[in-house]
């Protein structure tokens, strides 16, 4: 018997796909990580590339460029493939291309035997997660999207430094699709167990729309960045290691991640940014946190977008 060694594959080793694996090599958050991608030449050059880091790495890993055959022993597989959109390029025809560019990779690793967790990145991931579900015939609560942990994170920056006090001691969340109809959840902000509304309080030159263009900052930050450096991904890659370091550690962590919801949130059958107890089995449990009157019809907004487009996709099984 194969003595039990945890083991990533990484499908996609772009922008976002080699920053995850670099995150990951610094961080010896796993014994095995392998990495696939169409563009041979890239991912092998970047195999080499992390390998040659081993030496200062706080851990040993063993990394190599592989193929689908790998993901058999794989406990956790992460998705970061796929097309990006293209001027004249309508997000619909995006859906179409990656949902085509994910059946064909979530049927490869499926045939090579793999029985783990999946993990998704790429865009629109809420859409793409569902996708993977569907495709896999896995359980619900083994296909997790990235979700909205990065617009979370970005809250917490942000209020942080509004409020000149450390991200890690900001508790707010980002729910929703990750995308252009999320929302902030303020009625459930606090910072050390107080209220945000007291820190305004007690802030000399608070204004109100302040923390209004906050959150219009957290929701458009990709624009942001995109037109400064054409893409992000330090941030998601982050996100997507602290998710890994969740599962394979068997942490009941609460993350914001796109899970699937069965009658909650008064929601079904959609893959949106909730916060989740996430383990070694996946999703443990969606974290239902008590919406008011207009986060909850923002919220049912953002889910019947997602599931206009889920309708859409002509190629998901039934
Ligand atoms: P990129 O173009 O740099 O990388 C995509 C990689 O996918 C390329 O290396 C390409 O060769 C590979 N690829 C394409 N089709 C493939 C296939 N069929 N099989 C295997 N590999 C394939 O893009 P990027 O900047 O790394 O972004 C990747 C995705 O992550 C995008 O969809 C982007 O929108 C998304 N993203 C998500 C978040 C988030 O918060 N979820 C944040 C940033 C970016």
């Amino acid at each position: 018997m194969r003595h039990h060694v945890n083991r990533v594959a990484l499908i996609g080793t772009g922008f976002v796909g080699s920053s995850y694996a670099f995150a990951m090599l610094n961080q010896g958050v796993t014994e095995e990580f392998v990495m696939i991608d169409l563009n041979k030449e890239k991912s092998e050059g970047d195999a080499m590339d992390l390998n040659h880091g081993l030496p200062f790495a706080p851990s040993a890993t063993k990394i190599w460029f592989g193929d689908y055959s790998d993901c058999k022993d794989a406990d956790l597989v992460v998705i970061c493939a796929g097309a990006n959109q293209k001027p004249g390029e309508t997000r619909l025809d995006l859906v179409q291309k990656n949902s085509a560019i994910f059946k064909g990779i979530v049927e490869e690793v499926m045939a090579s035997g793999f029985d783990g967790i999946f993990l998704v990145a790429t865009n629109p991931v809420d859409i793409l997660t569902y996708a993977t579900w569907k495709f896999s015939g896995l359980p619900k609560e083994r296909v997790i999207g990235s979700g909205t942990i990065l617009d979370t994170a970005r809250f917490r920056y942000l209020l942080g430094e509004y409020f000149k006090v450390d991200p890690r001691n900001v508790h707010a969340y980002i729910i929703g699709e990750h995308g252009d109809t999320e929302l902030p959840v303020w009625s459930h902000a606090d910072i050390a167990g107080r209220p945000i509304s007291d820190w305004a309080k007690n802030k000399a030159d608070f204004k109100q729309e302040d923390l209004d263009e906050l959150f219009v900052n957290v929701r458009d930050a990709a624009y942001h960045i995109i037109q400064r450096k054409g893409a992000t991904f330090y941030g998601i890659a982050m996100g997507l290691v602290r998710v890994t370091k969740a599962i394979l550690g068997n942490e009941n962590s609460v993350l914001t991640v796109s899970a699937h919801l069965d009658n909650i949130y008064g929601q079904e059958d959609v893959f949106i940014g909730v916060p989740a107890v996430v383990n070694r089995n996946g999703i443990r449990e969606v974290v239902e946190i008590g919406l008011d009157a207009n986060e909850q019809e923002k919220f049912n907004h953002s889910a019947s977008v997602l599931k206009n487009i889920i309708s859409s996709i002509s190629i998901l099984p039934k």
